[in-house]
């Protein structure tokens, strides 16, 4: 069965709108889940009315979509939710290449393009070929496979520049020349290029980076998916890329504002190459720690607390005991929020993810700009496995490698309780003068075993 064009475009018109609906409702906590599955819902429609588009060959996309899903399927329920980071590096990656695959066999195919099909050849197999290999240092990086500092080398903004100068050249060049051997040569040096490209630009940036350069490469992965939809003429496809494309700069704008600093300087800045600065000889500082039966205390007496998640509570898988604790507090009289930073956690919308799993209800989740103004009210602040996004260095310390990074300010409360293992640093590796404040507490361990602790207590009184 072929579908008319009407329908075919009908479809992908449905496919479309869905999309759009979806990603509009992801920007609410409430609505996230359902935004997924209205997505979810345009991706069949658009896979389904694609197979009936043409006359195909089932066979090979039977094997497709086979290896693929069980690779796919694999990875979601194997992967740890602290790995996640990890797995979108890899699909953007594999975004990337799909477009390099599509624009080289699209080219294979006319054996050798015309000049309009081989401009958007060039920007597929580009993007795509920067994205890939870009996408699988960030993996690396992320999962420690290759080191998370920045590798840096006199003359490496020259050598990128005079690479994509080389790229744009070839990109002309393959457009115009009518020479099919030609074309062959030059499509090979530009995937070549790219894929060079790709690993110089990603490796230059450091680890704690690489949440937004992967937000910055999923855009890519959109572009060079929207180049391919016009390289095989699948108008779906162009509109999906160019969604990708779009949501994913706009995200990395929004991380680069939370973190304060400015895209240019997240890729050329060479964050985390800094020696950061310690304790001098003479300054004494010392951490008060405190018994979780005191902090018991303090907690039963508490009228007005907040509660701060950070990476460590992902580690710990601590969000139901996280809320077990909050509903206690409740019980006990006391009005309990739950303060979100933007890059708390190790991907966007991390905290959000796994408190929605604990069922902490929406009303009292709290953004750093909601909650930073009452912070000077509030009783008690449990931050928990929190670190670099409650660093009051990034508003005093103008030396900092976080200056000017909006923090949600704990220190401002009556006292304050880190829920941490170690004095070990966070993702940025600095130290955090907030664990040396007169009214902060170091409660030392597991986050979920403290809490556990914390629940116990409550309940026993
Ligand atoms: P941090 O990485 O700053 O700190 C995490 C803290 O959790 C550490 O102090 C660690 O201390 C503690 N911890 C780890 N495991 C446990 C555990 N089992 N129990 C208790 N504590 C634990 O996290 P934040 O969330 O504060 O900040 C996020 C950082 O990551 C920022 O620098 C951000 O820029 C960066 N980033 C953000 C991404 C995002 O998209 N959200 C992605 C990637 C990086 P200890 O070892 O002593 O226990």
């Amino acid at each position: 069965m072929i579908l008319s064009k009407e329908l075919i475009d009908f479809g992908y018109i449905v496919a479309a709108m869905l999309f759009i609906f979806g990603l509009k409702m992801l920007n609410k906590p409430d609505t996230a889940r359902q935004g997924n599955l209205v997505s979810f819902f345009g991706m069949l429609i658009a896979i389904v009315v694609t197979l009936f588009a043409g006359k195909l060959d089932y066979k090979w996309i039977l094997i497709g979509i086979t290896i693929g899903s069980a690779i796919g399927l694999l990875f979601a329920t194997k992967v740890q939710m602290t790995a996640m980071p990890e797995m979108v590096a890899l699909f953007n990656g594999f975004g990337g290449l799909a477009s390099v695959l599509v624009g080289f066999i699209a080219f294979h195919q006319d054996n050798g393009a015309p000049i309009a099909t081989a401009i958007p050849i060039f920007l597929a197999v580009l993007i795509g070929g920067v994205c890939f290999s870009g996408s699988c240092i960030a993996y690396g990086k992320l999962a420690g496979k290759v080191t998370g500092k920045p590798v840096l080398y006199p003359g490496q903004q020259i050598v990128n520049t005079l690479i994509l100068l080389a790229l744009i050249g070839l990109g002309v060049f393959f457009v115009v020349t009518g020479n099919v051997q030609y074309k062959y040569n030059t499509i090979y040096e530009i995937i070549g290029l790219a894929l060079v490209l790709g690993v110089l630009s990603v490796i230059a940036i450091g680890g704690a980076d690489m949440p937004v350069v992967i937000s910055l490469l999923n855009s890519y992965s959109g572009l060079a998916a929207c180049a391919a939809g016009f390289v095989i003429g699948n108008n779906v496809l162009i509109v999906s890329g160019a969604l990708v494309g779009a949501s994913g700069i706009i995200l990395t704008n929004v991380m680069c504002k939370a973190m304060n600093r400015s895209l240019a300087n997240v890729l050329f800045g060479g964050f985390g190459a800094v020696t950061t600065k310690k304790s001098g000889p003479g300054e004494k500082k010392e951490a008060k720690a405190v018994s979780v039966s005191d902090a018991y205390l303090v907690l039963e007496a508490a009228r007005n607390v907040v509660v701060v998640p950070g990476y460590g509570m992902a580690v710990a898988q601590a969000q139901h005991t996280v809320r077990e604790l909050g509903d206690l507090l409740e019980e006990n009289g006391a009005e309990v929020r739950y303060a979100i930073h933007p890059v708390a956690g190790r991907m966007p919308g991390h905290m959000n993810v796994l408190l929605a799993e604990a069922n902490v209800p929406y009303e009292q989740l709290f953004e750093m700009d909601d909650v930073n103004p009452i912070m000077s009210t509030v009783d008690v602040c449990i931050v928990i496995g929190a670190n670099d996004v409650v660093n009051p260095a990034a508003r005093e310390d103008e030396s900092s490698p976080i200056y000017g990074m909006p923090i949600i300010n704990v220190d401002e409360a009556s006292t304050v309780f880190v829920l941490k293992r170690s004095m070990n640093p966070g993702f940025a590796g600095i130290e955090n003068p907030l664990f040396f404040k007169d009214n902060t507490r170091m409660i030392f361990g597991d986050a979920k075993a403290t809490i556990q602790s914390l629940v116990s207590e409550f309940k026993e009184s």
